[in-house]
């Protein structure tokens, strides 16, 4: 009879943004949903979760992945309780409200790091300006290993089931995006922790590093962005302008918290350059790359129903906190 391993994953304690933690549990029976997964623990006081003389947390399993990359595997993400069981500040899953008919997708960009330079760069200086790499093929565009690791990380992740709806290269040479989509408020942020998960560890085997941070160059260089498409089920069947309005207002007196809510160092990559708003203002425009909040053409054409797509998130957000600051903003508007 094969055993089976079970890595057990979760988000630590650090800030701004956590960091993936796992640690594999071996299983005699295949677990067939998360039911078959039992509560674990862990020691908080090496993940900034609990001091040194009560350092037990709990992981509670809420999403069962297969692992593709493991015989007999499955990845488990858990959610992190206190030992009363109530859950861990640090938990931000569980601060997004559970609606089955609330739909997201999340594009992550990011690059991929060798030696301190993305792949593909040069070792001195930079590579020729921006141009050809979006979308582009040729080693001259995407160097060698990079499409390699993209492609393996595509593999695993529909393996997992994740919901990848696609893969591109980015404006940036050695920048790349894929996009997940999920029905259900926290399908796809539970589905981007893991595809980020399955992304670092693959690295591991290449000394590739994976780089979130939103702005890593500077100068005419594309920032990476998480962009938020969303849309409740109101807004897909009853939707209509004066509601569009409406949220859009909202959306603008909340500014601020969003922004919070958006990823460290967003001034950085806000700046009204490079495809983006910047981060002192809130703007809405019809299929504008340069606005805060784009509305797809075929938003407006069928009578303003549908998804929107928040441009503001970047890369290294945690996309529970968006999640739920965006359904939190959508909740104060009446759909009467
Ligand atoms: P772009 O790069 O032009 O912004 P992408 O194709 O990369 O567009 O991403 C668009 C995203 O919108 C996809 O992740 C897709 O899943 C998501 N999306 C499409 N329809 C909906 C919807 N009804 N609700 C929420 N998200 C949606
Ligand atoms: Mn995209
Ligand atoms: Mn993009
Ligand atoms: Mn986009």
């Amino acid at each position: 009879m094969p055993k089976f391993k079970l890595e057990y994953i979760w988000l630590d304690g650090y800030l701004p943004e956590p960091n993936l933690r796992g640690k594999t549990k071996i299983a005699d029976a295949e677990p067939k949903s998360i039911e078959d997964c039992p509560m674990w623990g862990f020691d908080g006081s090496s993940t900034r979760q609990a001091e040194g003389h009560s350092s037990d947390c709990m992981l509670k399993p809420v999403a069962l992945y297969p692992d593709a990359a493991r015989e007999n595997g499955f990845i488990v993400l858990c959610e992190v309780l206190l030992p009363n069981g109530d859950p861990h500040p640090s938990n931000y899953r569980n601060t997004v409200p559970e609606d089955a008919d609330a739909w997201f997708g999340f594009e992550q960009e990011y690059f991929l790091m060798q030696n301190g330079r993305p792949l593909g760069w040069p070792e001195d200086g930079y590579p020729k300006p921006q141009g050809q790499y979006y979308t582009g093929v040729g080693f001259e565009n995407v160097g060698d290993i990079a499409r390699e690791i993209v492609e393996e990380h595509l593999e695993l992740c529909l393996a997992a089931g994740i919901n990848h709806e696609g893969i591109n290269a980015e404006v940036a040479k050695g920048q790349w995006e894929y996009q997940i989509f999920g029905k259900g408020s926290r399908k796809a942020a539970d589905d981007v922790w893991v595809a980020r998960y399955i992304m670092s560890r693959l690295c591991e085997r290449y000394q590739v590093t994976v780089q979130l941070h939103c702005k890593p160059f500077q100068g005419d260089w594309n920032g990476s962005g998480m962009h938020c498409n969303f849309s409740t089920k109101f807004m897909r069947e009853v939707g209509g302008k004066p509601y569009f309005e409406k949220l859009m207002a909202t959306f603008d007196k909340y500014r601020d918290e969003h922004i919070a809510a958006y990823g460290p160092d967003n001034h950085m990559r806000l700046t009204g350059l490079h495809e983006t708003q910047s981060i002192d203002k809130f703007s809405w425009g019809i299929a504008d790359r340069g606005a805060s909040v784009r509305v797809p053409h075929a938003f407006v054409k069928n009578n303003y129903k549908g998804y929107l797509e928040d441009r503001r998130p970047n890369s290294m957000a945690d996309p529970y906190k968006i999640a739920s600051r965006v359904l939190r903003t959508l909740s104060e508007i009446p759909t009467e």
